[in-house]
């Protein structure tokens, strides 16, 4: 009797996958039972799908569609949380020199990641587009909770940056509820809370982009998220070169050299916009300024295969 007790109140992690904001997202928590752990679950589901709503650019009735139909023509109004992550946006824009820019939309028009490019861009549409791309030119108002981009044409778009964001307040909702650990796993970026039920930390697999089968070892998370961002997904390839989703605010042309970006900060949100900057940055300047940032660490993997790691990064095999 006892023994049943005690095993059917012993805790256990339950996962579920599910598709959201368009990527697969798998959430764990730990928890007594299936039917506790499916209510926690829905929790995370409708707070996910409620930023979806908010940041979606694909949404016609999202805000953030909204800012952008009034680029060039009148400031939009805003919820506090939207106005908030586009601010902390904009900060990131200024820590990467604006390798990481939200703007960066304005070039969906150009590059297409998706197979259906047939050729490469002429230099003269990619000029054209990438003058619309310029995070100085979204305009926040405090006050009034406005935002406004200051051209025709503008865009913003929360690619590198959304995902993130709702795992961490995924987490933090469910933290709120009372569940002592768990992870959020949007599509690669990831965020834990608490320990595995054995009292270890949550571990990472850094895997070789090359060959996925190869891990090249494990990691604890103890720094909460860790990202990775890779080019083995989403790219084009003209003349051989691989071209990355993530464009280069400063050229329009998207990053090239780098397969993957693996970042480890306290926020999956930070930890999601550093990955995709260290794209842009490329390998020097990338591990130079996550190297000055207090708790942040990478691991890069080069299209060679070769690993660069920034300081603070132990791999154990
Ligand atoms: P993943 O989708 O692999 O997690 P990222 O988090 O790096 O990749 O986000 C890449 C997406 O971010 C692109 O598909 C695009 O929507 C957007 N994006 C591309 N370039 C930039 C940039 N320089 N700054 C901000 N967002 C970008
Ligand atoms: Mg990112």
């Amino acid at each position: 009797m006892v023994l049943i007790a005690t095993s059917a109140s012993a805790q256990h992690p339950y996962k579920s996958t599910l598709k959201l904001m368009g990527s697969r997202f798998e959430i764990t928590v730990v928890t007594h039972s299936q039917e506790q752990a499916n209510q926690y679950i829905n929790l995370a589901i409708d707070e996910i799908s409620r930023i979806e709503k908010l940041i979606s650019s694909w949404d016609p009735n999202s805000q953030t569609s909204k800012i952008n139909a009034h680029a060039g023509i009148s400031p939009v109004s805003v919820d506090a949380e939207l106005f908030n992550l586009i601010k902390r946006a904009i900060d990131l824009s200024k820590i990467t020199d604006g390798a990481f820019d939200i703007s960066y939309a304005a070039m969906d028009n150009i590059w297409a990641f998706d197979g259906s490019m047939t050729q490469m861009p002429t230099p003269e549409q990619i000029k054209q587009s990438v003058s619309k791309v310029d995070y100085r030119h979204v305009i926040l108002n405090e006050k009034d909770h406005t935002v406004f981009l200051k051209n025709e044409g503008m865009k913003i778009g929360f690619g590198a940056i959304g995902k993130g964001y709702a795992a961490d307040k995924a987490k933090a909702l469910l933290i709120q509820k009372g569940v002592p650990s768990g992870i959020i796993n949007a599509s690669g970026d990831m965020t834990t809370w608490g320990t595995q039920p054995n009292g270890q930390p949550w571990q990472v697999a850094i895997t070789n982009p090359m060959d996925k089968a190869k891990a090249y070892g494990l990691l604890p998370i103890t720094q909460g998220a860790v990202v990775t961002s890779g080019n083995y997904e989403k790219y084009v390839e003209f003349n051989n070169i691989r071209y990355a989703h993530i464009i280069d605010p400063r050229t329009g042309y998207p990053a090239t050299g780098i397969i993957s970006v693996t970042v480890f900060a306290p926020k999956a949100e930070l930890a999601d916009a550093l990955a995709t900057s260290v794209f842009v940055m490329g390998i020097d300047a990338g591990l130079n300024r996550i190297n000055q940032l207090p708790n942040i660490a990478c691991i890069i993997v080069d299209d060679k295969g070769q690993l660069f790691t920034s300081h603070h990064i132990k791999i154990t095999h």
